[in-house]
């Protein structure tokens, strides 16, 4: 008998799905887009169930308005993946699962190639160019960019060229448009060009051996410096699976998808590779999408997103620099790429590989305890050498725009020899700490061994463990000092005073908002190979992935901001950041050498990192997780709520503790804090509040989420505030 009513998940922001009548001659698929009435508006949705019942009157229902697929959109393992996903992240499912459409198909295009348009210079065109265009400099401009070959229509956009432009271009007979249909490859027999590769070192042939020797699932840590050939490990990996005929998924964070990366895939291998990242257009998702899918390609290369490439036969998932944070999402749905990459790998019944030279406490931990495979390539296989380091004290002495004079002589002397200097500042800055300029003394709360919070706003300092505050105090309890200074300085007032500084240097600033076009962080750091710029002023995401043979001098100035953050994660982060660039800086003949600017030189961090390494660091922060009941010991959830009024937020999230703590499977390994204000406790006129829940096991609360959050969105409050789950958050804020 044919169903008769489709269970369909469509993409709204609610925890549902809405069923609808199948007619006769309609023939929905589960896992299939259709076309579907909602209210005055006609919305694509995934179905995910076929039945004969509904809890709705029948007669009530509204039938199906088309079937977009014959075939499911994703294979098996992928969509168990999504849903898997939605119920982890405490996320709707329909959302869920339109965010890992493209968004040709969330628009109801066919899962097919979608044809590129292509904009060429015709002879006519060219005799123009030859003889001129007058005052007509726009259109000047556009033949000349065709003149060394064609450009896809959307890259013209991109280039602020208007349709209308192209179109009059088109009718003066300068410029035709043609259509391409992308071409199915074929894998040539000669997969590799094994002329490239050279010899394992004992330590790489081991990583290998163990990896390709296993069946199935299995995940796998490859803890190795900077330089030590992990790259070299993952092409030898992949090159097994691409002779099996299956295909292999990379995932790199943000910055580390630039040509150097993708060319070292694509010299190597002569299988089509398809580059995922979030400046691709429509059309190029789509077909890089479908390329995977039906097996053009062979290797996929992505940043945290294109985890949710459907591929028809999977072999093996890489994790490149996998402590990096860009592989959370901060938004709608805040997966973790590394740990659903685990998941998946584990439902597809492949290999993950993770690699860092500088893992999280929680991969490490993970190893730690056997869940993990653990490998370390402990030697640089090319001749690069790691930095110096020195600690510069700048306990009373006079900053400039955060800069001290000792650093700032430093960085005289290293440009005027014509190197370039790069300056780092944790941009997480909004929670500074309020410290002693004299002696180093931090307001600190008794209750909590942990530090005050100092809010600029409301002059206010505030304990983000157990919510005490007080009115800023003015004079230094250890030294009765009354130059009590924020810990932290922001990227504008740094930019500011190395103008005045250094006004015959230029400067560029390289953070996630500065890159978001497409090509800008490519040309970025062209020019800072090609010495534009001397000056370069990073966040944690210039750390990784590039090597900056002419930068000679690194200044990390914001060092007692992570140290004393409220943020758990900001010395593993501080303590990435520095061993990354320590790794990155200079090169043979031209050593680099670090700079820490601190009011601490004695701290137990520094010094650990200074003169033990990495992995001391992280055996003592692990203890001091663990005594704290701090993940990986403990799992959290952050719920986020803001609104206009500050009240109606605060009063809100006090009912979600009341639910929670209301709930039956609260027991002894479950702890609420707060409400307490966001460390940003006001963004945009809207007043912000966090609550933090701490289980002891992740199962637990699994359980105690899946179970509360309807009776949260049931709360009355719950329409009058914008709020969120985030479930593992990487960011405290
Ligand atoms: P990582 O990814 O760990 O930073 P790479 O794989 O990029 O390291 O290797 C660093 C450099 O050393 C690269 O230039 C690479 O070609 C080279 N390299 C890697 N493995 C070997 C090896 N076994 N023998 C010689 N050179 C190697
Ligand atoms: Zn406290
Ligand atoms: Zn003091």
């Amino acid at each position: 008998m044919q169903p008769t009513i489709a269970q369909v998940a469509l993409p709204i922001p609610l925890d549902k799905c809405f069923d609808y009548l199948v007619p006769n001659y309609l023939f929905p698929v589960i896992g299939g887009r259709v076309s579907v009435p909602f209210g005055r508006q006609t919305l694509t949705g995934i179905v995910v169930g076929l039945v004969h019942t509904s809890d709705f009157p029948i007669e009530q229902l509204k039938p199906l308005k088309s079937c977009l697929d014959t075939q499911p959109v994703w294979p098996q393992p992928l969509y168990q993946l999504l849903q898997w996903c939605s119920q982890f992240y405490q996320f709707p499912l329909g959302d869920t699962l339109a965010m890992a459409l493209p968004s040709l198909l969330k628009k109801g295009k066919p899962a097919d190639f979608a044809s590129l348009k292509q904009w060429h210079i015709t002879e006519a065109g060219k005799n123009q160019l030859a003889s001129g265009f007058g005052r007509a400099h726009l259109q000047a401009k556009v033949v000349r960019m065709l003149e060394n070959g064609s450009l896809s229509h959307q890259a013209m956009i991109e280039e602020d060229i208007s349709s209308s432009t192209l179109k009059t271009l088109q009718e003066k007979g300068w410029i035709e448009a043609k259509h391409t249909q992308p071409k199915k490859a074929q894998w040539p027999t000669e997969l590799e060009n094994s002329h490239l590769k050279p010899q394992l070192n004992e330590e790489q042939a081991i990583a290998v051996a163990t990896i390709n020797n296993h069946q199935g699932f299995g995940c796998y840590l490859i803890d190795g410096v900077t330089g030590s050939g992990k790259t070299e490990v993952y092409l030898n990996l992949i090159k097994p699976v691409l002779d099996k005929g299956k295909q292999a998924l990379v995932l790199v964070p943000e910055i580390g998808l630039t040509p150097q990366t993708i060319n070292r895939f694509k010299r190597r291998f002569n299988v089509p590779v398809e580059v995922m990242h979030s400046a691709l257009n429509d059309t190029e998702r789509l077909n890089a999408w479908l390329s995977a899918r039906d097996k053009n390609a062979g290797i996929v290369i992505g940043t945290r997103s294109a985890l949710f490439t459907p591929f028809a036969d999977l072999g093996i998932i890489i994790v490149d620099e996998e402590h990096d944070a860009s592989y959370k999402q901060q938004d709608t749905l805040r997966y973790h790429a590394r740990d659903v990459a685990v998941m998946r790998g584990h439902k597809e019944n492949i290999p993950v590989v993770l690699g860092s030279a500088t893992p999280a406490l929680e991969t490490l931990h993970n190893a730690q305890t056997g869940k993990y495979h653990y490998l370390n390539l402990s030697k640089r296989a090319g001749n690069a050498q790691a930095a110096t380091h020195h600690v510069l004290d700048i306990k009373g002495l006079y900053l400039e725009g955060g800069l001290s004079a000792p650093l700032i002589a430093q960085m005289r002397r290293h440009l005027t020899a014509g190197n370039q200097v790069m300056l780092f500042l944790n941009r997480r800055g909004f929670s500074p700490a309020l410290m002693c300029h004299e002696c180093g003394w931090i307001a600190e709360c008794k209750r909590c061994d942990a530090y005050y919070t100092f809010h600029q706003g409301s002059q206010e300092i505030r304990c983000h463990h157990c919510g005490s505050q007080k009115s800023v105090i003015h004079q230094c309890q250890g030294c009765g000092s009354t130059q009590l200074v924020s810990v932290g300085v922001g990227t504008e007032q740094l930019e500011k005073q190395l103008e005045l500084l250094f006004p015959e240097y230029k400067t560029i600033r390289i953070d996630r908002d500065s890159t978001r076009r497409k090509g800008s962080l490519e040309n970025a750091l062209d020019a800072i190979r090609n010495g534009e710029y001397q000056i370069l002023i990073g966040t944690q995401m210039l750390a990784k992935g590039h090597h900056f043979p002419n930068v000679t001098l690194v200044g990390l100035l914001d060092v007692d901001g992570s140290l004393y953050s409220s943020d758990f994660r900001a010395s593993e982060r501080l303590a990435q950041l520095f061993i990354q660039v320590a790794g990155r800086a200079g090169r043979a003949s031209k050593p680099g050498e670090v700079l820490l600017q601190t009011h601490h030189p004695e701290h137990a961090l520094l010094q650990s990192l200074l003169h033990k390494d990495y992995q001391h660091f992280a055996k003592t922060a692990l203890t001091e997780r663990k005594m704290a009941q701090l993940p990986p010991f403990t799992f959290i959830t952050l719920i986020r709520a803001e609104g206009n009024d500050n009240d109606t937020v605060e009063a809100f999230l006090r009912q979600v503790r009341h639910t929670l703590e209301a709930n039956p499977l609260y027991d002894e390994h479950c702890l609420v804090l707060g409400p307490m204000p966001a460390p940003l406790a006001k963004r945009a006129g809207k007043f912000r509040w966090q609550l933090m829940l701490q289980v002891s096991t992740r199962p637990l609360m699994q359980r105690l989420l899946a179970s509360s959050k309807p009776v949260i969105q049931l709360l009355p409050l719950a329409k009058k505030v914008r709020w969120s789950v985030d479930v593992e958050p990487q960011d405290l804020r």
